[in-house]
């Protein structure tokens, strides 16, 4: 009986030779472990396959030393020695009944080559088209190189199938390597067979998917990822153009996946791009093609992908984040617990582990990149080791994480909150301008703890160390974790005054004070953002949707600049932009007086002033860890009260990202036996390597 609304999800489908277990295709993404991180990685695509996904990508993986873009961590093909570390992905994939797939990338202008020191090739003699500003330039290949490209990237399919690939993909999207470069005419102008003509401009792809069809022989099926729209007009790859690739090129490989513009613009966070985003990009292409089509779009929910589906959008449901934030979405679906879906908030923190070449990381699930190296999992916990109970103060994200892991784990919990909801910070900052998704961090955790018998929750319950000793001898709780937040300063300390600077009369408001209502008595507002991740933007473009005059002063030499690891930047600058927000970069405000604030340069020290009505400090945050503090203090009350340990856990240890505090929720849960806080030993296994 067909009493799974999503069954259309769960259908197989074929595709070349392979046949996929259902529509769930796990596109490739960055992960920051790439070539470095081996068994990591390999543990974290597998446990993706666990989940039900029925194809596990790769990310983008370089088929040559020609074609690396170090200092980014991606997996790499350039030769045999390459093959194990990729064996061991397909080998994991398989375990778990996925098929394998890899994306093979010559990066070519996009990347400086640090390591290899050999000149990149692309279509034309350009700077480099990526992510860092090297003072490189790529060379125009000649027909000869191209016979090379053709020839590694043949050598590649056959790696690929060492390897034991299912799925071998020629990747031409995102501007990140040749196929994009050649095929758009923002990067080629050549002219030579290869360039002018949108026929002259796919030839390289054809070449290629021709190639990799040929040297595949059946042994896997070939895939080709594809931009289907620049977004920057009759300068780019435009509809027209895929419209003709399709129709020349679309029954060549077995599988076609479309993205749109380069990954900034496919991978847009939920602040400034729905869910389905690339619908209206991608909805017509299909007719165009027999072949099975792959779209992305941050989809979480399974109506919306059932419908994408069912009006014949797409035939798989491409998911990277999805993927991150829930392994076992799949197994959701299949199980008739698509309610238990840890949604994806699209805050790209997991697209920071690429830019910061640091292992990945999910505000919503802590266990990705901790598959192997802590053993965590994202559905199965360790049972408890003891027959303890814990009292979790503090209803954020780290105390919601701790309770519902605990919880997990069968210890009996009992988490506190003092206001009258649950969520702490993210339940203010969900209601920022673009920040609405974020609410899923509490959404989540709070349907769980519904669920978990043995976890119960009390809200406007402030708790003091005099009842939580009380409480510890009237209840038996044997832990105490402290999640008790932080604050905003006023005092402007932060990265740029390290001491508090002259503060006159101007009133001065903290992110705190405009999450909880308040407001500026006059018009002229400027916000200090020594912060430089969202919070500085997001308050300024909030203040000026209010009609409020507001000027953004911050050291850094952008605004917001730590999202340009979250990809953000660029379209945060072009929102304060066009709401009227006046920005003033690479300046510091350095005291205040009634007038205005005193702003000095952060280069020259030069001086300056601007008039306003109060200002904003978006700087630091000091932890709330005064009960914490305290309980540690009455340490030999404890074993009175039957209380072996006491923890600040979060923002109350240090104020962090949502995803550190949930992350640490998680790590209390799973350590709370044995915290590791002062191990000697590294508390984490890690790939080493070996020195004969
Ligand atoms: P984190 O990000 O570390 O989870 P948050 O600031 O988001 O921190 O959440 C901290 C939560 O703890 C807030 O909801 C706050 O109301 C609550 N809280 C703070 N102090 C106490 C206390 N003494 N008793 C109970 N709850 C508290
Ligand atoms: Fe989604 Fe954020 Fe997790 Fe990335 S880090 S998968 S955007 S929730």
């Amino acid at each position: 009986m067909d009493d799974n609304p999503y069954e259309i999800l769960l259908e197989e489908v074929p595709f070349g030779p392979v046949v996929a277990r259902n529509r769930f295709f796990q596109v490739p993404h960055c992960n920051g472990m790439g070539y470095r991180d081996v068994r990591a990685h390999a543990e974290m695509r597998a446990v993706k396959a666990e989940g039900g996904w029925a194809v596990v990508c790769t990310e983008q993986a370089e088929v040559h030393y020609t074609s690396e873009i170090s200092p980014f961590i991606e997996v790499r093909l350039w030769d045999d020695a390459d093959i194990p570390a990729l064996a061991l992905i397909t080998e994991r994939v398989h375990d778990h009944g996925a098929l394998a797939g890899i994306e093979l990338a010559y990066n070519g202008m996009n990347g400086p080559n640090l390591t290899s020191r050999t000149a990149p090739m692309g279509p034309a003699h350009l700077p480099i088209a990526g992510f860092t500003d090297d003072p490189v330039q790529a060379r125009a290949m000649t027909l000869r190189d191209i016979a090379n490209l053709r020839r590694w990237h043949r050598q590649a399919v056959r790696r690929s199938l060492n390897a034991g690939f299912d799925l071998v993909y020629v990747y031409g999207g995102h501007a990140l390597g040749a196929v994009h470069h050649f095929l758009s005419p923002r990067y080629n102008q050549r002219t030579d067979a290869y360039g002018g003509s949108v026929q002259n401009r796919m030839r390289l792809l054809r070449e290629l998917l021709l190639d990799t069809v040929e040297e595949a022989d059946g042994a896997a099926a070939v895939g080709c990822r594809i931009t289907v729209e620049e977004l920057i007009g009759d300068s780019g790859i435009s509809r027209d153009d895929i419209e003709a690739v399709l129709g020349e090129l679309g029954e060549i490989p077995d599988l076609w996946d479309f993205v749109m513009g380069s990954w900034e613009d496919d991978s847009v966070t939920s602040r400034f791009g729905e869910e389905g985003g690339q619908e209206q990009y991608v909805a017509g292409l299909k007719a165009l093609t027999s072949k099975p089509v792959v779209g992305v779009g941050r989809f979480t929910s399974p109506d919306t992908m059932a419908r994408m589906v069912r009006q014949g959008v797409i035939d798989f449901i491409g998911a990277a984040r999805p993927s991150i934030a829930d392994p076992f979405l799949p197994v959701k679906v299949a199980e008739g617990r698509a309610e238990e879906i840890r949604e994806c908030i699209g805050c790209n923190i997991c697209v920071s582990g690429d830019f910061t070449m640091s292992p990945i990381r999910c505000t919503q699930n802590p266990s990705m990149g901790e598959e192997w190296r802590r053993g965590w999992h994202p559905e199965v916990y360790r049972p408890r080791h003891a027959d303890e109970s814990v009292l979790v103060v503090g209803g954020g994200p780290a105390g919601l994480e701790a309770a519902m892991s605990l919880g997990k784990r069968g210890y009996p919990v009992v988490l506190v909150e003092e206001s009258r909801r649950l969520g702490g910070r993210v339940a203010d900052e969900a209601r920022l301008p673009g920040l609405s998704a974020w609410i899923r961090v509490l959404d989540y955790r709070h349907a769980q703890l519904e669920r978990l018998e043995q976890v119960d929750f009390y809200l406007e319950s402030p708790m003091t160390a005099d009842e939580a000793l009380a409480s510890a001898s009237e209840y038996g709780f044997a832990h105490i974790a402290v999640a008790t937040g932080s604050t905003w300063r006023r005092d402007g300390v932060g990265r740029w005054h390290t001491q508090p600077p002259p503060l006159g009369d101007l009133p001065v408001l903290s992110p705190d004070d405009l999450m909880a209502g308040k407001r500026p008595n006059e018009k002229k507002v400027v916000v200090f953002d020594d912060d430089h991740y969202y919070m500085g933007g997001v308050l300024a473009e909030m203040l000026a949707g209010e009609g409020f005059e507001v000027e953004l002063v911050t050291p850094g030499a952008m605004v917001s600049s730590w999202t340009v690891n979250t990809m953000e930047q660029r379209r945060i600058t072009a929102r304060l932009l066009d709401v009227g927000v006046a920005l003033h970069c690479s300046t510091a405000v350095v005291g205040t007086h009634g007038e205005g604030v005193r702003t000095a340069c952060a280069y020259t020290g030069k001086e300056g002033m601007i008039a306003c009505d109060a200002a904003v400090f978006v700087t630091a945050r000091l932890p709330e860890d005064s009960l914490a503090q305290e309980l540690l203090t009455r340490r030999q009350e404890w074993p009175g009260a039957g209380l072996k340990s006491v923890a600040a856990i979060g923002d109350a240890l240090a104020p962090g990202t949502i995803a550190a505090a949930v992350w640490a929720g998680r790590r209390y849960a799973e350590e709370i036996e044995a915290p590791t806080d002062d191990a000697d030993a590294t508390p984490f296994q890690r790939e080493l390597t070996a020195i004969d």
